[in-house]
């Protein structure tokens, strides 16, 4: 060997780690994290740090490596105690979910082994995995043996996929765009309107129709805009329905809308990214009907299955539909052509290679079983219902329906006079800044709401009673020390 192979060949060897740098690697990792589940039940839900994180940028990348130790610290300082603590069971805002242990292995052993999870051909076992979660999710919602799905990175990819693939199924080109609806109301996920702009869609007739006082869309508008549309020549093509809605938790009446669509030639779209898992828990089985209906469903798993953040699962009924939008091959590719026993995850997603992410979900489900699954997603519902029922006992409060799932609106109605918006933002604020328990705020027909969403594995009844506790504390000292301002 030439003396200036052999140099390059020993730097590029420091990236083959030996089995006790490995060993070194892994015990400071463990140490880091096992410290970090310790003590995160008792780190506040947010902080809100006056530099925001800014420092990580103060040591940029160089040509000679760090030491591990001053990684993790730095990991520590600027990321994990700083912001919106997503693993803790005390965030009920936005839609939480936690990040299962299990899922962070699955990870873990996916990207230490590397598989292809791509194409049949490279990795058959990969793909049979993801492919049999995939039909688990299927009979989940009742669709047929016709389907195809994919493991995508979140709920928006996943409807991005969908709704091209819609798109597509109805033959969709450039000079239809003016004559094509879509209907949805006002608590449809942006990610959705976010997907039809990037398929191009953006410029067809958006039809927001009106909503009864449970948020569901009224299905009588529905068909009355559907037949009006028809009459003016125009050409109803999707409509989109909620198994949960982000905002309030609302389900639309999905088996009326099935009809619906079906009777008018309409592909039916289902975004059950937040709501979907809790087909799971017998409470939520008998809330979420006639999702069978629909041509297609997103559902997220690192929401209600609590996977860490990275997937997010796409179910079209007719598997051939959405092949048909998202195969490609290329000359590069004829050796994994004849293998294909199993659809592969790069025909029916934008992907090619990809993360092996389906491991994250099947380690979960084949360590716990289903069961505790199943147990957690009934709890979460029930710990709504009882939050709920603690605010209308205390009184002072005015709330929205009674949850669907596990979202519950409500605001508090102060009696002397004060603003109830200023009030209620104001004792936003607070609860914020105190990082104990974190929730959110939403408006409701113009109105300033507080919102709580219980999906965390890790919120039991002590964080609920301690969001109560909150809240009964930031109230009281709002109500006697201070004149909230609005800013
Ligand atoms: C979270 C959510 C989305 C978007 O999914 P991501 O996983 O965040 O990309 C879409 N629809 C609903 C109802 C959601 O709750």
């Amino acid at each position: 060997m030439n003396s200036s192979l052999e140099a390059l060949e020993k730097r590029s060897k420091e990236l083959d780690l030996s089995a006790s740098q490995r060993k070194h690697l892994l015990d400071r990792v463990a140490e880091y994290t096992e410290e970090y589940l310790d003590k995160q039940a008792d780190l506040p839900a947010y902080q809100n740090k006056e530099a925001r994180a800014a420092g990580i940028t103060n040591e940029p990348l160089s040509e000679e490596g760090d030491d591990i130790q001053h990684l993790l610290h730095q990991l520590k300082t600027y990321v994990d105690e700083d912001g919106l603590n997503a693993t803790s069971g005390k965030h009920l805002a936005y839609i939480p979910a936690g990040g299962l242990y299990s899922g962070a292995i699955g990870d873990f052993l996916a990207a230490v082994t590397n598989r292809y999870a791509g194409v049949f051909f490279a990795n058959p076992g990969a793909v049979r995995i993801e492919n049999m979660l995939i039909r688990w999710m299927r009979d989940m919602v009742d669709f047929p043996r016709s389907t195809a799905g994919n493991l995508a990175s979140g709920g928006s990819i996943a409807s991005l996929t969908a709704l091209v693939t819609a798109r597509d199924a109805h033959k969709l080109k450039g000079r239809d765009f003016d004559r094509t609806v879509v209907y949805l109301t006002a608590q449809t996920h942006h990610a959705i309107h976010k997907a039809l702009r990037i398929a191009g869609l953006g410029e067809i007739i958006h039809r927001v129709i009106p909503m009864d006082k449970y948020f569901q869309m009224q299905t009588q508008e529905l068909e009355k805009q559907i037949a009006h549309d028809k009459g003016n020549g125009l050409y109803p093509w999707l409509v989109v329905a909620s198994a949960g809605t982000t905002d309030v938790g609302a389900i639309d009446p999905l088996a009326t809308i099935g009809d619906l669509a079906k009777a008018n030639g309409l592909w039916f779209h289902v975004d059950a990214a937040y709501g979907g898992f809790f087909l799971l828990s017998q409470t939520g089985k008998g809330r979420i009907q006639g999702v069978d209906k629909a041509d297609s469903v997103v559902m997220d798993p690192h929401k209600g299955l609590f996977l860490p953040y990275g997937i997010g699962a796409v179910l079209v009924k007719d598997g051939d539909q959405l092949y048909r939008s998202h195969y490609y091959t290329a000359d590069y590719m004829q050796d994994s052509l004849n293998a294909n026993e199993e659809v592969s995850p790069s025909e029916v997603s934008p992907e090619l290679t990809k993360h092996f992410r389906g491991l994250r979900m099947w380690l979960s489900l084949k360590l716990f079983g289903v069961k505790p699954f199943r147990a957690a997603l009934e709890e979460k519902i029930q710990l709504a219902n009882y939050f709920y029922d603690a605010l209308k006992h205390k009184g002072g409060y005015e709330l929205g329906p009674t949850p669907a799932l596990s979202v519950v609106l409500f605001r508090y109605l102060p009696e002397n006079g004060q603003d109830p918006d200023n009030f209620n933002k104001t004792l936003i604020q607070r609860i914020q800044e105190g990082g104990q328990v974190f929730m959110s705020s939403t408006r409701v027909d113009g109105s300033f709401f507080l919102r709580v969403a219980i999906l965390s594995f890790r919120t039991h009844k002590k964080e609920i009673d301690l969001a109560l506790d909150t809240l009964d504390s930031e109230v009281n000292s709002l109500l006697k020390h201070e004149k909230p301002t609005a800013n």
